[in-house]
C-alpha cells in the first residue's frame, strides 16, 4: 500500500507553555495543520495512499462530495494541482449558520483560486449517486474517474493515521520518554482517529485516544471508528488481538455539524490569545472545547500528557468571522 508524496516528512509536535500553565496538565500540539498543497490538514496524510491507488488503477480525474467550505475537498483539489491530476467537488449545503459571505471566503475562496470544478447539487440530492452522474461523464469525455471516500475515512485513507501514531510515539518518546497519556482529536468521518487508535494499539502503548465528535450526536460515529479500528489492526496484524483503547464523546457537536458552539468558540479565543494558534469553529474548536471540559472535570489529571491532533481547517475562521463580533 504505497504512498505519493503529499507531505515532508513529519510534522511537528510542540509544547504549548501557556496554555499547560493555565490549565494544568502538559499539553502538546501536533501540527498536521501545516504542510502539504491546498493549505494543509488531515485528509493531506489520507489522500497519500488513495492518490496513489487512483493512480495505480489510471484514474486522472478525482471526484470529491462535500459542502462549499470543505477542508476536505480544499486538500483534494491543492494535492491534485500538485501532481496534475483533474478533480470535480461536488457540492451542497450542509452548514446552519451562515452570513451573507458563507460560500465566498474562507475554504470557497482557496476553491476558487485553485481553479477548482465545482458542480453544486441541492441540499436533497444524494452525494453519492451525485458523484456516481458526475463519473460517467468524465468516462464520456474520456477520462477515467475515481471517487474519493467520504471523509477519506477508508481503509487506505485511515493508515495515514497510524503514521501519525508512529510519528507521535517517536517524538514524543525522545521529549518525554514514554507515550502520552492522551491524544485527543475531533472526529467527523472518524479515519483520523481509527488510525491513531490503531497505531498506539499496535505499538502496544498504554496511551488512549479521546476523539470528541463534530458531526455524529449519536452510536454510529463510534460504530465507524471501532469497525475501521479493527479493519487497520487486521491489515497491519492478521490474527492478532491486540486492544483498542479509545473513548468516543457526542456532547461537544451542538446542534449540528457546522453550527457553533459556545465552548467551541472560547477555546478558538484561548488559543489564539494564550498560543497564537487558530482553532476553527467545526472541528478543532470543538475538539478543544471537550479537553478544556475533561480538565475542568478532573476526568484528565494534572499529571497526565496530551497530545492535541491538530487537524487544520483554518480557512474556516474566516469564513465563520461573524460569529466573533
Ligand atoms: C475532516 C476534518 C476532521 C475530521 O477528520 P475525520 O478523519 O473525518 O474524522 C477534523 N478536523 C479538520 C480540520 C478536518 O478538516
Amino acid at each position: 500500500m504505497h504512498k505519493v508524496k503529499l507531505l515532508n516528512g513529519a510534522s511537528s509536535l510542540e509544547f504549548l507553555p501557556n496554555l499547560s500553565a493555565k490549565l494544568g496538565p502538559k499539553i502538546f500540539i501536533k501540527r498536521d495543520d501545516e504542510g502539504g498543497r491546498g493549505g494543509g490538514g488531515n485528509k493531506l496524510r489520507k489522500y497519500e495512499r488513495i492518490i496513489a491507488d487512483a493512480i495505480d488503477k489510471k484514474a486522472d480525474t478525482l471526484i470529491i462530495a462535500g459542502h462549499y467550505q470543505s477542508n476536505a475537498a480544499r486538500e483534494l483539489v491543492g494535492a491534485a494541482c500538485q501532481l496534475g491530476l483533474k478533480s470535480i467537488v461536488v457540492c451542497k449545503d450542509m452548514i446552519p449558520e451562515q452570513n451573507p459571505t458563507f460560500n465566498q471566503n474562507g475554504n470557497a475562496l482557496l476553491l476558487k483560486l485553485m481553479n477548482a470544478k465545482i458542480v453544486p447539487i441541492s441540499t436533497h440530492d444524494d452525494f453519492q449517486a451525485e458523484m456516481e452522474k458526475v463519473a460517467k461523464d468524465v468516462i464520456k469525455s474520456g477520462h477515467l474517474p475515481y471517487i474519493i471516500p467520504f471523509g477519506g475515512s477508508n481503509l487506505l485513507g485511515a493508515l495515514g493515521y497510524l503514521d501519525c501514531a508512529n510519528e507521535i510515539i517517536e517524538q514524543f518518546g525522545s521529549i518525554a520518554g514514554k507515550s502520552p497519556d492522551y491524544i485527543v482529536t475531533p472526529t467527523g468521518s472518524g479515519g483520523t482517529m481509527a488510525g491513531l487508535v490503531a497505531g498506539f494499539a499496535i505499538e502496544n502503548m498504554s496511551t488512549k485516544v479521546i476523539g470528541f465528535s463534530v458531526l455524529h450526536k449519536d452510536e454510529t460515529i463510534k460504530n465507524i471508528v471501532t469497525n475501521l479500528t479493527a479493519e487497520i489492526i487486521t491489515s497491519v496484524k492478521p490474527n492478532s488481538n491486540i486492544e483498542a483503547n479509545f473513548e468516543l464523546d457526542t456532547n461537544f457537536v451542538g446542534d449540528a455539524y457546522g453550527a457553533t458552539t459556545e465552548s467551541g468558540k472560547k477555546a478558538i479565543r484561548m488559543l489564539a490569545e494564550l498560543e497564537g494558534l487558530f482553532l476553527c469553529p467545526v472541528y478543532t474548536g470543538k475538539a478543544m472545547a471537550g479537553l478544556i471540559d475533561y480538565i475542568e472535570k478532573n476526568k484528565v489529571k494534572n499529571d497526565d500528557t496530551i497530545v492535541f491532533i491538530h487537524t487544520g481547517g483554518m480557512p474556516l475562521v474566516h469564513a465563520y468571522y461573524n460569529t466573533f463580533e
